[in-house]
């Protein structure tokens, strides 16, 4: 089944009557029936009796829609977003489309875009609406042509009209919040590196907090690139401690908001992360009623 279908009509609808936005996002999600859920908080610590979950955690891969699922990433740069999406998209066979990279290739092609984008980004400012609903639009428009019917989507929706225009014109299964301990986030961005060959993200942190005033400690451990990639390892120009502590800021003051916009609309899924992925990743899947089986292979072997 489709998932983009050009429908001019349900931008406009979608946007609170702005045009710019409606041109610009020629092609749409196909709009699908609502799906209700209730608001959730997961505690991975607390809650593994899988109480508090959103209703739509019932349902998933190929849904009753007859499509894929279509779920969001939330989450302060450096938690881990692209980490959790990948994974998860390779589980359900369905693309991971973080809109940093989209943003990265268009700087990488010398377009008419490009130093306008370097500029915004090398900031740790957002790229403006009508951009970045471009360039998402003809991503979901390449997919569609190959047969795509779901995604997960990582970094977008980064403001409430973002948000606004997704909910316009298809219906979010599911946006999973992640969280980590402030601490843990600065130190996460300057450790990212990423192979220059293959776009695989590793971490050279080790992020050791104590436990101190009834607080528990966390041990996250490097990710260290496998041996063909050590050697073309790369730093994000934005992943500078200047630029990180403004991309937080920015975060606060328009991404925080978008947390809301879903948890009135009972699609939130809180995830306190609570350390490494070897600790989160069963948590994640135990929160969202799936099974990684080829991780517990592994791990058993
Ligand atoms: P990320 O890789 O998600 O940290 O994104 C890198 C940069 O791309 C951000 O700091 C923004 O400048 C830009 N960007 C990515 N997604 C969006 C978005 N949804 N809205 C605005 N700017 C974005």
């Amino acid at each position: 089944m489709a998932v983009v279908s050009r429908c001019s009509r349900a931008a406009t609808a979608a946007t609170t009557a702005n045009a710019t936005t409606a041109t610009t996002f020629t092609y749409l999600i196909r709009s699908l029936s609502p799906f209700s859920s209730s608001s959730s908080t997961f505690d991975p610590q607390n809650d593994l009796n899988n109480r508090n979950k959103p209703a739509v955690l019932g349902t998933l891969k190929r849904e009753s829609k007859g499509r894929n699922v279509q779920w969001v990433f939330l989450g302060c740069p450096g938690v881990g977003k692209g980490t959790y999406a990948s994974r998860l998209s390779n589980l359900l066979g369905v693309p991971h489309i973080a809109t940093g990279d989209l943003v990265r290739d268009e700087l990488a092609s010398s377009g008419p875009l490009s130093s306008q984008l370097k500029e915004i980004v090398t900031q740790g400012k957002l790229v403006s609406d009508e951009i970045i609903i471009d360039l998402l639009s003809k991503r979901l428009e390449a997919g569609e042509a190959k047969g795509e019917s779901g995604f997960i989507l990582d970094g977008f929706p980064r403001t409430v009209r973002q948000a606004e225009i997704l909910e316009g014109v298809t219906d979010i299964d599911l946006v999973i919040n992640l969280k980590l301990r402030e601490e843990a986030l600065l130190a996460k961005c300057l450790g990212r590196r990423i192979c220059s060959e293959c776009g695989g993200n590793y971490n050279v942190a080790c992020i050791n907090i104590k436990a101190e005033n009834g607080r528990p400690g966390m041990y996250m451990a490097p990710l260290p690139p496998p041996p063909q990639c050590a050697s073309k390892l790369i730093t994000r120009p934005d992943d500078t401690e200047e630029v990180v502590k403004q991309r937080l800021r920015i975060y606060q003051a328009m991404t925080r908001p978008v947390e809301d916009f879903y948890r009135s609309r009972g699609k939130l899924l809180e995830f306190d992360l609570p350390g490494g992925i070897p600790e989160s990743w069963p948590k994640l899947l135990c929160a969202l009623n799936l099974e990684d089986r080829e991780d517990k292979q592994s791990a058993a072997a």
